[in-house]
């Protein structure tokens, strides 16, 4: 007995033939006794069509109310699922994500899960159902109901899959697996066998859309495999899991080239350079739950004054601005500028740890398409550059042309 949770995304389930697709498939590949759990994301566009719906009420939409709105795309998909299944004479449930006993913070359009109460969603397999489960969206102790973030179905399906203790969590996408960069940009990009946690997770928070950096999370957390593989072919996909198992997976220096333009650049200019200063700052982007990336001080033209600059992601842009110029006249600063037209290309690979060069070797590569660079940052087995958003593409290319060369897909 195989015990699946399958996930599909939008692009999956876009239209009421790709529903039947899928439900065909499934059944399909289905034994008598598996147990399948199949996590289902919003149709096609519309979670951008609620967001774009929302925008022409109000530029302020409360964040609770915001989750209101996005939560429903879901819901109709998982009642369209389950009952295809059901014309198909296949048992099937679906349940919100407070029926299948998400349970998540209070952090609105971007909580966290907690805990998945999988009771419920065991009993109705148990009865022979496949069962149908919203993606991205869960629910709080107060009953108020929460969306994951962009890209949420992911983790909800992850956790899931650690909540039912099932054997793997797939994710059915419009790609075929990971590969060393978005082949929609980089058309000869190499698909990946395996990949670890570890590296996924940065590829995935450096911008490689194909997975929601909280579910690498949740699966490295809770050892869940996570496999990548295509809605639209039976091919294998990619497996993410802790370690390597195939000596071939092991021989790249890096994994991967992923960019990102959904991030502004923020440079809080004159700030005093006294203690206590650049806790105050971003103690106060924490407390709004603001992420910030790519950190660096330097000494500013005027004596006994810093620049600090930072990345955030774009939707967290107002948020950092308010909260910057609330602190202005506490801290005594002198002004915030924000620069949106940027994005940030990467490379990630846990092979970069004994191998000096690596960073020239990228800066090499910009360098030869005359791109410059703005921040750089480091981590382990990250090195990420911040460039003008119009070289983005040129960039990817160039650096993915350094690292993998004459590799046919
Ligand atoms: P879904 O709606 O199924 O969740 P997404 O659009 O969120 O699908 O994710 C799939 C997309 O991720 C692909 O179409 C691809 O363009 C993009 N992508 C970005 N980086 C990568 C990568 N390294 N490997 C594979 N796909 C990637
Ligand atoms: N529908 C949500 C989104 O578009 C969640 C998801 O697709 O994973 O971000
Ligand atoms: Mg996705």
């Amino acid at each position: 007995m195989a015990f699946v949770v399958k996930k599909f995304g939008g692009s999956s389930v876009a239209t009421p033939e790709k529903i039947y697709h899928l439900v065909d498939r499934v059944l399909g590949e289905k034994k008598p006794d598996d147990k399948i759990v199949i996590v289902v994301s919003a149709m096609g566009d519309t979670t951008d069509d609620l967001l774009t719906l929302a925008g022409r009420i109000t530029d302020h939409m409360p964040k609770r109310e915001m989750d209101m709105l996005l939560s429903t795309g879901e819901q109709i998909s998982i009642a369209l699922l389950a009952s295809a299944f059901m014309e198909r004479g296949q048992k099937a449930i679906s349940f919100t994500g407070f029926q299948a006993g998400i349970r998540t913070n209070a952090n609105h359009t971007k909580a966290g899960i907690m805990e998945v109460k999988a009771d419920r969603v065991m009993k109705a397999l148990d009865e022979g159902n496949v069962v149908i489960v919203a993606g991205f969206q869960g629910i709080t102790d107060e009953g108020d109901i929460t969306t994951l973030g962009r890209g949420g179905s992911d983790t909800t399906a992850v956790a899931v899959a650690a909540g039912l203790k099932a054997d793997i969590c797939e994710i059915y996408t419009d790609v075929d697996g990971v590969y060393t960069a978005d082949p929609r940009v980089v058309p000869n990009a190499i698909k990946l066998k395996e990949i670890t946690f570890g590296e996924m997770l940065e590829l995935a928070r450096l911008g490689a859309g194909v997975m929601q950096p909280r579910a690498v999370e949740y699966g490295e957390l809770t050892g869940t495999d996570i496999h990548v593989r295509s809605t639209f072919n039976r091919v294998e996909g990619t497996i993410i899991r802790g370690e390597y198992t195939m000596m071939e997976e092991k021989k790249f220096i890096i994994r991967g080239v992923a960019s990102d333009s959904n991030v502004a650049k923020i440079t809080v200019r004159g700030v005093p350079d006294v203690p206590g200063v650049a806790y105050r700052i971003f103690n106060g982007l924490a407390q709004e739950n603001i992420a910030v990336d790519m950190i660096v001080q330097s000494t500013s033209a005027v004596k006994e004054k810093n620049d600090i600059v930072f990345t955030v992601t774009k939707t967290d842009m107002a948020d950092t601005v308010g909260v910057l110029e609330q602190l202005k006249n506490e801290i005594g600063f002198a002004r915030v500028d924000v620069e949106a037209n940027v994005a940030k290309v990467s490379i990630v690979g846990a092979g970069m740890l004994g191998n000096p060069g690596v960073a020239a070797r990228m800066f090499g590569a910009l360098a030869s398409e005359n791109i410059n660079l703005d921040v750089i940052s480091t981590s382990e087995i990250t090195i990420s550059c911040l460039i003008a958003k119009e070289d983005e593409k040129k960039a990817v290319n160039v650096v993915h042309r350094f690292f993998f060369p004459n590799e046919e897909k």
